[in-house]
């Protein structure tokens, strides 16, 4: 079980939160989500009013909480000055991964350093993420849904696709052709660091995030 760090501009986004946590409930792609105090704060106070508190989330869905770290602690260099204590707090708890939407933070001396790597949500679990998992988690959504989209099609054609760009392109064919809307901000970099989303071994700067190898297979997007 690979534990991944979840980063606040996740924690606090619903479509890469949700998918995020629904798709660790199963045993398949193997990963845990944790984060510390310090990144609940953060996410809560970017919180839209009328959205359920990160905290309650927590605590209604028995999510798991790690200690924050003080990151005088350690030799960073090039990471930003306000991520630096969630990289502390990751690294403290052998956290393998930060899934963060926003990977330019991070610097890559100091993940390799510390043998971590920062990766983009929608990457991360178009790796990890197996089609019936993908399929499975969205017919969940979809039943709890009390507004739209509340179909599995229509969540993967109008917010997957929108909000988890590299997922709905692993997957953009599942349920039919489909037409591709344009991603939400699109970010710059959807990897830096040190060891493979899937294996774990260390990489090459070549690759992006992925050996050859362990790339799934029906990647259209490459
Ligand atoms: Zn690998």
């Amino acid at each position: 079980m690979d534990l991944v760090f979840i980063d606040a501009n996740v924690l606090v986004s619903p479509v890469p939160r949700t998918m995020v946590y629904q798709t660790a409930a199963y045993a398949e792609p193997g990963f845990l989500p944790i984060y510390s105090p310090f990144v609940e704060t953060q996410a809560e106070r970017h919180q839209r009013p009328g959205h359920i508190r990160v905290s309650e989330l927590r605590a209604r869905l028995d999510w798991h909480l790690c200690p924050d770290a003080n990151p005088e602690q350690f030799d960073f260099v090039d990471t930003s000055q306000a991520d630096r204590p969630i990289l502390a707090a990751a690294i403290s708890s052998e956290a393998k991964f930060i899934i963060t939407s926003d990977v330019d933070d991070f610097g890559n001396t100091d993940l390799r350093r510390y043998g971590i790597s920062a990766v983009n949500p929608g990457l991360f679990l178009a790796a990890r993420v197996t089609p019936d998992i993908y399929t499975d988690t969205l017919y969940e959504i979809a039943a709890r849904r009390q507004r739209e989209p509340r179909t599995a099609t229509s969540i993967h054609n109008l917010e997957i696709a929108v909000e988890l760009d590299v997922l709905f392109r692993r997957f953009q064919t599942i349920f039919g052709p489909t037409t591709s809307p344009s991603p939400h901000n699109p970010p710059r970099t959807l990897f830096k660091g040190a060891v493979c989303i899937q294996c774990k071994q260390t990489l090459t700067k070549a690759e992006n995030g992925l050996h050859q190898d362990c790339r799934w297979q029906d990647w259209v997007g490459k």
